[in-house]
């Protein structure tokens, strides 16, 4: 197997995601650190807003966590499920916060076509495949859609057996406005874009302080300091050390991924679609298949992280029981990536103090909800600046805080969940 961390990775040259290290001092209007997919979208909604000199600070490379290191699946939703949500927030405000995400999904798309950015986007879909062969958890998941304003089409076996072939599915639910797309090349993207348009990106460049200033705060890395007047953590689960209250509120999950070698007729002996696929389990399988013929397949969630052959017998034993028939593919990459969990499930978008603001736990709904943070925040900022008061879907979202998930107790008990529900997903089926 390659040595090379990442598929992603390993097709992005050292140019698109690499910049200089931050050395002396600099100021700015905002400084975000971590340039996952909720940074740059935070920088960017600030740009739109008139302040266009933002310093990002990343500790690698621009995307270098969980946004360029994904499934790729761009789709609405939250982590947190569509009932909790309607629960928590009324129907009006969980069809107004979900509304967010799929907004977030078409202006993604409206972005990757108006700029031309390159990353491999297949606007194909995305199939949600029934594991179990009762269809009654596709009804009734439609049935929650539809009253969120969603359709999400329901594909009889036969249909669904045109687009995807194992053995294992049965009917399934297509949510047609979904896509899928290589998420470090876009990110790269972003990271440039911020540079176009007068700010700066600097990587290797990991923040070990921060203070607050007579006006503002001061950001400190080994060689450099920033002077901005608002600061954004935007760290996902790669926590950043510099708030105790901000690293104990998310709980790091691992999910893993591989890719094959180019398997040309073989692969599309059995995903002839050019849709993306995930299962009706909680722990579900998740995959796709990339420009260059090769299967990208992910699945599991775990406390731990693993090496590449490790991830790599994992998985090929869940691609062994979709797809028998790719038993013998070679696996050329493998990796695992950390995702940043609230106890809510929801994302955490707050002002802590004065000027210093958090954006994080996005679980595995990030693509599009970094997207949708990047709006909410960066508005939000502006409106505190101007003593406006602030939007109902960021009032909706404060309800969600920063609440400790109690680490280490908190591992055991996401590992005994998930253990709980992969078990519930067997005696189901
Ligand atoms: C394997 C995997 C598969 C997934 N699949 C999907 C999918 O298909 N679709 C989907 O919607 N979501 C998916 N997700 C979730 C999604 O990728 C994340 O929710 C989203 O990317 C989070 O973005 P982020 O910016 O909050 O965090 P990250 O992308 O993790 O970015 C945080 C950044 O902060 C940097 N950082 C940390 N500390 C410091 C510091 N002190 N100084 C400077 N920088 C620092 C890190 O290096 C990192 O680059 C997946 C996640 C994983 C891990």
């Amino acid at each position: 197997m390659s040595e090379l961390p990442t598929y992603y990775r390993a097709t992005v040259p050292d140019s698109l995601v690499q910049r200089a290290s931050l050395r002396g001092d600099v100021h700015a209007s905002v400084c975000v650190i971590g340039a996952g997919f909720a940074g740059l979208n935070i920088a960017l909604g600030l740009q739109q807003r008139g302040l266009s000199d933002v310093v990002v600070l990343e500790k690698n490379e621009i995307g270098s966590g969980a946004s360029g290191r994904n499934g790729g699946f761009v789709f609405g939703g939250f982590s947190l499920g569509e009932e909790s949500l309607i629960r928590q927030q009324g129907m009006a405000l969980a069809r107004e916060l979900y509304g967010l995400t799929t907004a977030s999904v078409r202006r993604i798309r409206e972005r990757i076509l108006a700029r031309g950015i390159d990353c491999d986007m297949v606007d194909a879909g995305v199939i949600w495949a029934n594991w179990f062969t009762d269809d009654s958890v596709l009804h009734d998941r439609a049935a929650v859609m539809k009253s969120l304003g969603i359709n999400w089409e329901y594909w009889s076996a036969t249909e669904t057996s045109k687009h995807v072939r194992s053995d294992r599915y049965g009917a399934s639910l297509f949510e047609r406005d979904a896509f899928h797309f290589h998420p470090l090349k876009y990110a790269a993207h972003l990271g440039a874009l911020i540079e176009e348009q007068g700010g700066q990106v600097f990587t290797d460049s990991p923040a070990v302080r921060i203070e607050r200033a007579v006006s503002g705060w001061i950001v400190e890395t080994e060689q450099g300091r920033v002077h901005c007047e608002d600061l954004v953590l935007s760290c996902g689960g790669y926590l950043a050390g510099l708030d105790a209250t901000v690293d104990a509120a998310v709980m790091p999950i691992a999910t893993y991924v591989m890719v094959t070698e180019p398997l040309g007729e073989a692969l599309n002996a059995v995903l002839p679609s050019g849709a993306a696929v995930y299962d009706t389990r909680f722990a579900f399988d998740y995959y796709r298949r990339l420009v260059d013929d090769r299967l990208l397949w992910g699945g599991r969630i775990s406390i731990k992280g693993r090496s590449p052959s490790q991830v790599s017998d994992l998985l090929r034993k869940d691609l062994r029981k979709v797809f028998p028939s790719l038993a013998d593919a070679r696996v050329d990459y493998a990796w695992n990536g950390w995702m940043s969990y609230a106890a809510h499930q929801m994302p955490q978008m707050k002002q802590l103090r004065d000027g210093l603001w958090v954006a994080q736990a996005f679980g595995g709904h990030g693509v599009a909800t970094t997207h949708a943070a990047g709006e909410l925040l960066a508005e939000a900022i502006v409106r505190t600046r101007r003593g406006v008061a602030m939007s109902d879907d960021w009032n909706a979202l404060q309800r969600y805080g920063l609440s400790s998930t109690h680490k280490p107790f908190g591992f055991i008990a996401a590992q005994l969940e998930y253990w709980r529900a992969e078990f519930m997903d067997a005696i189901r089926r």
